[in-house]
């Protein structure tokens, strides 16, 4: 058993890489500072002895206690991150290096959750570890890209002069339940249209791509690359290699949900990336691992979850959903009539 920190523990993937860790048996401590995360997301774990819940944020230093530390902390939706940028820069760079300091105080071991998002607008496909990438540094998704590009130069730098045992991922799009229904994703845009019967919105063309990778296959990289040998850092791309351009996946939703949606097009946003797709290779040899689910079944759970979400009536009182419960996802804890409040700080648009 270890003591594990969890920062951003309360958003997406990080409620579900704490709910994995405490059922494997781990203290675990979820730091967050609710800002697109909600305590909701975690509130099946609150009354466990092993869970334990800070709200801190991380641009602001920290002590505690850890042996590991997994550091997700950053908003990672576009409307999220170019919400308040400089922010979104600090949260990256700042909060690294108040990781980093922790983690080489404690001599534990710290795993950073970056992102694809470091190969920009990619013009190698499908992108290998190797590739350098191709970003804007001063385009509305730059506060995020350049930042977790910052975040892995202080992590390797920490590696390199202070000798930190360090785990990078770079994360390419992952879906599931527990993804927030107002970010602005594509996934949970579409599910969220095609069960209203409201037109699908695509950006553009419809004809870029991304490969999308369910939470779980996700949460299970995340945690074999943290148990990898020493010498092992990284960066290695955790993804899954199917890929789809966004009309297949509009297609795709509306079969599953059975909608009458129409697809209708809207201006792509700026600097968006017209293709991507992780070249796995490297996860596949470290960690023995590639993703186990395919589009269309992990689409079904996120779509019975998003279902359940906007059945539950009024009120604000968290209830369980009606997930179902592969590898374990117990207790998915759903809000009605989601509102900017749930986002925790008053700093969120009310549109997001
Ligand atoms: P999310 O927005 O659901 O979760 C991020 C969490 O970090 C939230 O709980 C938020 O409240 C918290 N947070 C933000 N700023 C903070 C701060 N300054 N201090 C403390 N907590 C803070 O996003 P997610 O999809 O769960 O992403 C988690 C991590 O994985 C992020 O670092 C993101 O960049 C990375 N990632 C995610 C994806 C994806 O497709 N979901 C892809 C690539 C990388
Ligand atoms: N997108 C879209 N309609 C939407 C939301 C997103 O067509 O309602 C497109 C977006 O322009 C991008 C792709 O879907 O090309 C993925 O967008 P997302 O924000 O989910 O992820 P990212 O661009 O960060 O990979």
């Amino acid at each position: 058993m270890k003591k594990i920190m969890v920062t951003g523990g309360a958003g997406f993937l990080g409620s579900h890489l704490c709910e994995r860790l405490v059922d494997e048996g781990h203290e675990v401590l979820c730091v967050d500072n609710y800002f697109t995360g909600s305590k909701r997301n975690v509130y099946h774990l609150m009354d466990d002895p092993r869970f334990e819940f800070m709200r801190h944020d991380v641009t602001f230093p920290l002590y505690i206690e850890a042996d590991e530390i997994y550091n997700l902390a950053c908003p990672a939706s576009p409307i999220h991150y170019q919400f308040d940028p400089v922010q979104t820069t600090k949260t990256s760079v700042h909060g690294a290096i108040n990781m980093l300091g922790l983690a080489k105080r404690l001599k534990a071991k710290i795993l950073q959750a970056s992102t694809s998002e470091v190969y920009g607008d990619p013009n190698v496909h499908p992108q290998p570890e190797s590739y350098w990438g191709h970003v804007n540094p001063i385009g509305p998704r730059a506060c995020y890209d350049e930042g977790k590009r910052c975040a892995e130069t202080l992590f390797f730098d920490y590696h390199k002069q202070h000798g930190l045992r360090i785990k990078v991922a770079r994360i390419f799009n992952t879906y599931g339940p527990r993804m927030h229904p107002n970010d602005g994703r594509v996934v949970s845009n579409f599910i969220i249209q095609a069960l209203k019967a409201e037109p699908i919105t695509i950006y553009g063309d419809g004809l870029q791509t991304r490969s999308f990778c369910y939470v779980d296959d996700l949460i299970e990289a995340l945690i074999r690359l943290m148990n990898t040998p020493d010498d092992f850092t990284g960066p290695v791309n955790t993804g899954n290699t199917d890929e789809f351009t966004m009309l297949e996946l509009a297609e795709k939703i509306i079969r599953l949900t059975g909608s009458r949606s129409e697809i209708i097009f809207r201006p792509l946003p700026s600097d968006d990336p017209k293709h991507r797709q992780p070249d796995i290779t490297l996860a596949r040899e470290k960690l023995e691992w590639e993703p186990k689910t395919a589009l269309d079944e992990g689409l079904e759970y996120t779509i019975a979850y998003f279902k359940a979400l906007l059945a539950s009536g009024n009120g604000n009182k968290p209830q369980e959903c009606g997930v179902p419960q592969k590898s374990g996802i117990k207790g998915c804890l759903l809000y009605t009539s989601p509102s900017p409040r749930d986002l925790s700080t008053s700093r969120m648009p009310s549109s997001a």
